[in-house]
């Protein structure tokens, strides 16, 4: 999708925040950096949370109920977990201004139009999106305004939505330095549990794995972690809640590519077994080449430009953090 010149800045007069994590957070700073957004107030459940938000100038107003957060607003993003959307869609939906856009930034799509969709009025415009970009650190103080930069938003509307709605949300993320693509929720949800969800459920398995090991194993693990389990470690911190509510709402895609995963590493762990030298290193050439894909789509390197490297369009030290996103 190409830049709209047709959208005038301020492209949205008022946007909303429901949840002002590190997502959220760091949407606020980037609006707010570009001029996208003439005012964004915000709606968190804790008053820590809150009173963070208007510290930190993320918001101008922040409300504890969603419904008051909402009013007035021709923008409302919710970045919370996924498994709060239908309450907070049945909480908002009645007071959603006429031609106003509800979007989203969450990790699954098909869960999220099935909890919201049936919330949404006639007269409001439901775009879907999931900004793939994060790191695994939460809250309000872990966003950046760069996050979001050279990084892929994907919008997923269903059926039969106004195109103006669309192009107006994919101008906000383009303004904030993403590229973006419109695809079916289905398919979306079928390519990130490949991309995302599965690495994410394999990390939390190898540390859970080594955190079973007898006290003076574990001990060595964490000593001498090289490359490979540092990063899996640094995948594993992410939000429990969050990704708790990923593989409940995208189960049958992760289950889908969990069952090819077992296959091949089955196929992996007889070859190991027989000393098939060749079928290891046929294998790992494989890999090695799409590898250099990732790398020629500009999506290796690191997701956060605080990092040493911002080296998104760079191969970068195998030593170094890598990328996070959902
Ligand atoms: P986060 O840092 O943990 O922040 C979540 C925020 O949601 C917190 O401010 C929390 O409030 C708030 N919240 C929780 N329940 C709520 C409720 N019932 N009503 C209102 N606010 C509520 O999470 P995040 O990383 O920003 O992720 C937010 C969304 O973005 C998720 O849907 C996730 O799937 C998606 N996403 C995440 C990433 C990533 O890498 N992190 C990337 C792309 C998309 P309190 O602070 O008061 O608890």
């Amino acid at each position: 999708m190409t830049s709209d010149p047709m959208f005038e800045r301020p492209i949205f007069e008022r946007m909303c925040l429901i949840g002002i994590g590190l997502i959220g957070s760091s949407l606020s700073l980037a609006v707010q950096r570009h001029g996208l957004v003439g005012e964004v107030v915000g709606c968190a459940r804790s008053e820590a949370t809150r009173q963070t938000a208007l510290d930190l100038g993320l918001c101008s107003a922040v409300h504890a109920d969603p419904a008051q957060a909402v009013g007035g607003c021709d923008l409302v993003m919710i970045c919370s977990p996924v498994g709060t959307y239908a309450e907070i869609a049945e909480r908002i939906g009645p007071h959603l201004r006429e031609g106003s856009i509800l979007s989203d930034v969450g990790s699954v799509k098909q869960a999220v139009i099935r909890d919201v969709g049936p919330f949404v009025p006639d007269h409001v415009h439901f775009v879907p999106g999931h900004p793939i970009a994060g790191t695994e650190k939460s809250g309000p103080e872990a966003g950046f305004a760069e996050l979001f930069e050279d990084r892929w938003a994907i919008l997923t509307p269903p059926p039969g939505t106004d195109a103006d709605a669309v192009q107006r949300l994919a101008a906000l993320w383009q303004g904030v330095g993403s590229m973006v693509d419109t695809m079916d929720a289905r398919h979306h949800d079928r390519v990130l549990a490949m991309t995302s969800h599965l690495p994410h459920l394999i990390a939390y398995t190898i540390v859970s794995t080594a955190a079973d090991l007898e006290n003076h194993e574990q001990q060595e693990v964490a000593k001498f972690s090289a490359g490979g389990f540092r990063d899996f470690t640094r995948i594993a911190a992410s939000d429990p809640v969050m990704w708790r509510d990923i593989f409940l709402n995208n189960r049958e895609a992760v289950l889908d590519v969990l069952q090819r995963f077992n296959e091949d590493i089955t196929a992996l762990q007889r070859a190991i077994r027989w000393g098939e030298g060749e079928v290891l290193e046929d294998e790992f050439r494989r890999t090695r080449a799409l590898r250099q894909g990732v790398i020629e789509a500009h999506q290796a390197g690191s997701f956060d430009p605080r990092e040493p490297e911002k080296a998104s369009k760079a191969e970068p030290d195998p030593g170094k953090p890598g990328p996070r996103e959902s």
